[in-house]
């Protein structure tokens, strides 16, 4: 039996399991009556969801939604699918996805991080909800689930520019002093 096929296998059922556990942890917080939780998430392409420099990115985000959104983070945690945290706010889940979408567009680099909002009344809120096309391709620019349906690219060029993305964060971070935050 062809190896790599198990290992993706393998790998789909831990993503999925992820995600099942983090969308339960959403839904805590929002049973909670606050206005809007927050999920700041890392996504890698390929097995390796945690190469170096990601949780400082991570935590570069994670501090702009705090300042920007008076947010606290309740949850800080990391699983098979990758660095997410948890931040609830008071303020209208609107207004947390549009800085969220800001954020993702801010940098290159910040195609990296997915700002999902969830709202006790919305539910999630989409991209397309606030008329922002679906999230960009890391190589092409396009929607990049229609790169994936499509496999438009090589799923090792798709990681390699994930990576140059994150060197240059790091780079950057690094040359700028942005990095903020003590775990790395
Ligand atoms: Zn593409």
């Amino acid at each position: 039996m062809d190896q790599s096929s198990i290992v993706s296998d393998a790998l789909k059922r831990d993503l999925l399991d992820a995600r099942e556990q983090r969308h339960w942890e959403v839904e805590q917080f929002v049973q909670a009556g606050h206005a809007s939780v927050i999920q700041l998430a890392t996504n890698l392409p390929g097995p390796d969801k945690a190469p170096p420099g990601c949780s400082a990115l991570l935590e570069w985000a994670r501090y702009q939604l705090e300042e920007s959104l008076q947010a606290q983070t309740v949850v800080h945690s990391r699983d098979r699918a990758g660095y997410y945290c948890l931040l609830i706010s008071a303020q209208d889940p609107l207004r947390c996805k549009q800085v969220g979408i800001d954020l993702e567009h801010a940098q290159p680099f910040a195609r990296l991080l997915d700002v999902d909002v969830y709202g006790p009344y919305s539910g999630q809120l989409s991209r397309q909800s606030l008329g922002y096309p679906a999230r960009p391709c890391l190589i092409c620019g396009a929607s990049a689930v229609e790169c994936i349906r499509s496999d438009r690219h090589d799923q090792d060029a798709v990681i390699r520019a994930a990576h140059a993305h994150l060197r240059n964060f790091t780079r950057r971070s690094t040359d700028a002093g942005l990095y903020i935050g003590g775990t790395s």
